[in-house]
């Protein structure tokens, strides 16, 4: 087979046989040899190694090398470790941007698929997905003490609650690089934390460090986001609203890629001194200077409840209050 050919069924592997680039950032990443190793997927290096005629030995280096460049994942089984590709987009594009050896251009090629091909991308995926994948949790010391706290919406139990923890780099600004804040500061917990070590592409860590890297993120403005199911964390993404995949389509193009907090921002009119800090740090729009009162005013219908605008008021004029119920987070 022609090695464009390689790429391109690669490509529509993952559902995008129609995409110029990801055939492109496929070629950048696997050789023609691993290509076909990859195509040849699932299996064990044993049923892999007859199915292409190769040593299982060969077939077992490349699959280690595969393996730390995110384009295969690995599952025990009882005849042996099973490997499979990385099964959609999503996949693809979180697991190879972490490679830790990827070159600049390979990153670049991400970009470039990001700022060409994403936009049309996430207009069809928002139709055809029933929820968003994503959804946003709150700053934890935004909640107001009288609200009702699940443990789905506190990002400092999900620490607490976490088995292991890994620190890994923000794919997002790692490609994108708008803006300075941190990089190495997604949050990966439990089964993902493991494969981020397991992997090279993470670093462990405790408690007390996850909880400083969220204190530090909603310091610099970083939106937590996790996956959108209220029994399953295992990360904890500190997402900025430039360089993310998903918020400038989200802000931009009004394109509902991630789910609100249940909270919405509530201003204690009383409270408010009308110094305007809190409107820069709302990414969506839902906060209005009202000059007849001089005080800030919610918009609830944009809220999307990150708590953000807490994290700077220092006359305590913010607290976030209770605005959708327990089962707005689908349970699996
Ligand atoms: S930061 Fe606080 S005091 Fe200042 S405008 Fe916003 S809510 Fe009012
Ligand atoms: S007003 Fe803006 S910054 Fe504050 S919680 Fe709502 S979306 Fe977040």
């Amino acid at each position: 087979m022609q090695s464009e050919d390689l790429y391109k069924k690669l490509a529509e592997k993952i559902f995008m046989g129609s995409s110029e680039l990801i055939p492109k950032i496929f070629a950048a990443i696997a050789d023609p040899e691993e290509a076909e190793l990859l195509l040849a997927l699932p299996g064990t290096a044993q049923t892999l190694s007859r199915a292409l005629g190769k040593e299982e030995d060969k077939v077992e280096e490349m699959l280690k090398v595969l393996y730390r460049k995110g384009l295969v994942f690995k599952k025990s089984t009882p005849e042996g470790i099973l490997f499979r590709m990385c099964r959609d987009l999503m996949q693809f594009h979180d697991a190879t941007i972490l490679w830790p050896e990827a070159p600049r251009e390979f990153l670049d090629l991400w970009q470039e698929f990001m700022e060409k091909e994403w936009p049309a991308f996430s207009e069809m995926a928002e139709k055809v997905l029933p929820r968003p994948v994503t959804r946003i949790v709150p700053v934890s010391e935004s909640i107001d003490a009288r609200q009702q706290i699940l443990a789905f919406d506190d990002v400092r139990q999900m620490i607490d609650e976490a088995g292991d923890i890994a620190v890994t780099n923000c794919t997002c600004r790692l490609t994108a690089q708008k803006c300075d804040r941190p990089v190495e500061i997604c949050i990966q917990i439990g089964k993902a934390a493991q494969y981020a070590i397991d992997r090279g592409t993470g670093r462990k860590i405790d408690r007390e460090e996850a909880l400083a890297l969220i204190r530090k993120a909603e310091e610099v403005g970083l939106i937590h986001t996790t996956m959108n199911r209220a029994g399953d964390t295992h990360f904890i993404c500190n997402c900025c609203e430039d360089c993310c995949m998903i918020f400038p389509v989200l802000i931009n193009k009004k394109l509902r890629m991630c789910d609100p907090s249940r909270y919405v921002a509530s201003i204690d009119a009383g409270l408010c001194q009308g110094c305007e800090t809190c409107l820069e740090r709302c990414y969506f729009g839902a906060l209005t200077f009202n000059r007849e009162k001089n005080i800030v005013e919610v918009n609830t219908e944009e809220c999307m409840g990150c708590g953000l605008c807490k994290v700077v008021c220092e006359n305590r004029a913010i607290s976030l209050i209770e605005h959708r119920p327990a089962d707005f987070i689908p349970q699996v």
